[in-house]
């Protein structure tokens, strides 16, 4: 539907006598079917019937001329009132934006016989903020290295990073402290918090990086989706590899998971192991930021995922 077209009929909005002739249905919504179901309120034109009309009757329908006009006006005076009264439903952004005209016009093309549902307020509303937790930030060190690098400070260079970005993107970005005040029922378009693995070597296996959902999702679609956009993107841009099933239980039971508010969807990420990965981690935290990034980003803007889990092989 033409956008424009809408608000300025929204501009001219009935209420004088005199502007009752411009808000015919036929001609309010002429590209659409709307309120195709909706018998026109007018009665034909008199010429247009007279010509189809045998001679022997015209005399008997102009009999009928002030009836019939008297009819007209009250057909006018009700459509009036009813469109007065759809436009008093609508605030202006909610008209304006164009949204709600084409979810009710989608719904009516389904099933012209049901009333759209109105949802007023979408999900994901563009003034909700994006968290990014820097992990142990203000609390405690975290993972520790023998020549005293540590997650903390790795993981604010990366959540700081991180933060310029989505802010460049033009979104609104809270960096948070590990436990921060505003973490309790904090609403938001997505929620990560940033943290790196172990500094010690454990074997040569401990490379890569892991992402988990809290296991008590209560939307675990989105969660998923959250999930699975973070594995594929931060893969694909730092090319370090993702561990699908390593996830710890430190980690799906994140103490953040449960804070937050139960509409807002967040996975923690480990960054790598800040042995064998800390080149990355440490000389390549924009392009780590960068895969953060790109991984929120799949999500907030409903991109396609096309990470292809393994399959346990039976
Ligand atoms: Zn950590």
């Amino acid at each position: 539907m033409p956008r424009a077209y809408v608000k300025r009929r929204g501009a001219e909005k009935p209420s004088s006598g005199t502007n009752l002739a411009i808000i015919y249905p036929g001609d309010w919504m002429s590209d659409d079917s709307l309120f195709d179901h909706v018998e026109p309120p007018f009665e034909p034109l008199p010429e247009e019937e007279e010509s189809l009309l045998p001679e022997s009757e015209e005399e008997e329908q102009d009999s009928h001329q002030p009836f019939r006009i008297w009819s007209s006006i009250q057909s006018i005076v009700v459509t009036a009132f009813l469109l007065a009264s759809l436009f008093t439903l609508f605030t202006p952004n909610n008209l304006f934006s164009g949204e709600m005209f084409d979810r009710i016009f989608q719904a009516w093309q389904a099933n012209p016989r049901i009333s759209a549902p109105v949802q007023v307020n979408t999900p994901a509303t563009p003034a909700l903020p994006i968290g990014i937790v820097s992990g142990h930030y203000k609390n405690d060190s975290g993972a520790l290295c023998p020549d005293g690098l540590t997650e903390e400070q790795v993981n604010l260079k990366i959540a700081s990073l991180v933060q310029q970005k989505l802010m460049a993107e033009g979104y609104t970005v809270d960096l948070l402290e590990e436990f921060d005040d505003r973490l309790s029922q904090y609403k938001a378009l997505a929620l990560v918090s940033i943290h790196a693995d172990t500094c010690d070597f454990i074997s040569n296996e401990a490379t890569g990086f892991k992402v988990a959902a809290a296991i008590h999702s209560v939307y675990p679609d989105k969660a998923t989706r959250l999930t699975l956009c973070m594995a594929d993107r931060y893969a694909q841009t730092t090319g370090l590899t993702y561990h699908p099933n390593a996830a710890s239980e430190d980690m799906t039971y994140y103490h953040a998971f449960d804070e937050i508010h139960s509409t807002t969807t967040a996975v923690i990420i480990e960054t790598g192991f800040l042995n064998l990965d800390r080149q990355s981690l440490t000389e390549n935290a924009d392009l780590v930021a960068q895969g953060i990034v790109n991984g929120l980003l799949c999500f907030i803007r409903n991109e396609n995922v096309t990470l292809v889990q393994p399959t346990p092989v039976p």
